[in-house]
């Protein structure tokens, strides 16, 4: 999640491609895919430029929770919150941003006003590391506020919200990425590539499951999971046309059809 992105942004971001591009084709999950395939230039367009509105849209919603958390929330349960062990609250707040993410995803999936927005991330037809972000700023705002609605008020320690930070945004980019990962019955408990590339699956068996960001368990316990062995997805992507430039993406929601 970038800003219009500045030097230390377009470091993390060469980063990211030294890592993935060599990893997506050293265990790739669909190895006919290439490094440069449809709409990876619009794709880079949102990494360079969609945080702008993320991060504006963010810093409001997260000042309103903390204005409100302050008057509702007794200081006594904060400082008790935040005296816990650092590894105990890093496992509470990903528990917590995952609920709130999961209930805003599903939101997102059976709302038609809000999967207007969706759809816009459900166009991905070949998904690796850079697909990922093609998230319509409204989308990606109420989600992450849904998460921040859960992790802000309780007073977790600064720490731990950092380090839930780093680890939501290395997973949102693994969970996208060409890439063929086989953790065992981990499968159940973290969101991994296999899982999250069936939420983007076009067969209809797929559609509106495996709704949450880092915890797949979340989806067992609301139903929602749907992890086939042993085979990827075929296709990827919806029905419905979507445009295929950045500025056409943004508008296209807000549109009469
Ligand atoms: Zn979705
Ligand atoms: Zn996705």
């Amino acid at each position: 999640m970038y800003g219009i992105a500045n030097i230390f942004d377009l470091n993390v971001i060469l980063l990211t491609a030294i890592i993935f591009v060599p990893l997506e084709r050293l265990l790739p999950m669909h190895i006919e895919q290439k490094v440069f395939r449809r709409a990876w230039k619009n794709d880079l367009i949102y990494l360079l430029f969609n945080g702008l509105w993320i991060k504006s849209g963010l810093g409001i919603f997260s000042a309103g929770i903390i204005v409100l958390a302050r008057a509702l929330i007794p200081r006594s349960f904060q400082a008790a919150v935040a005296a816990q062990p650092l590894l105990v609250q890093i496992i509470e707040v990903i528990f917590l941003a995952d609920l709130g993410f999961y209930a805003a995803h599903r939101l997102f999936h059976t709302m038609p006003w809000l999967w207007k927005f969706h759809q816009i991330h459900h166009s991905i037809q070949e998904l690796d590391w850079l697909a990922g972000h093609r998230v319509h700023p409204l989308d990606q705002v109420l989600t992450k506020a849904a998460s921040f609605a859960l992790i802000l008020p309780p007073g977790f320690s600064g720490k731990a919200i950092v380090i839930y930070f780093l680890l939501y945004h290395w997973q949102s980019i693994l969970v996208h990425a060409n890439l063929r990962i086989g953790l065992g019955p981990l499968r159940y408990f973290f969101a991994l590539p296999e899982f999250h590339h069936w939420h983007h699956s076009s067969n209809r068996l797929a559609y509106n499951k495996n709704l949450s960001g880092q915890l797949s368990f979340i989806d067992a316990l609301f139903g929602t999971l749907y992890l086939p062995r042993g085979h990827p997805p075929d296709t990827y992507g919806i029905d419905n046309v979507i445009p295929g430039t950045y500025v056409s993406q943004l508008l296209y929601p807000l549109k009469r059809y």
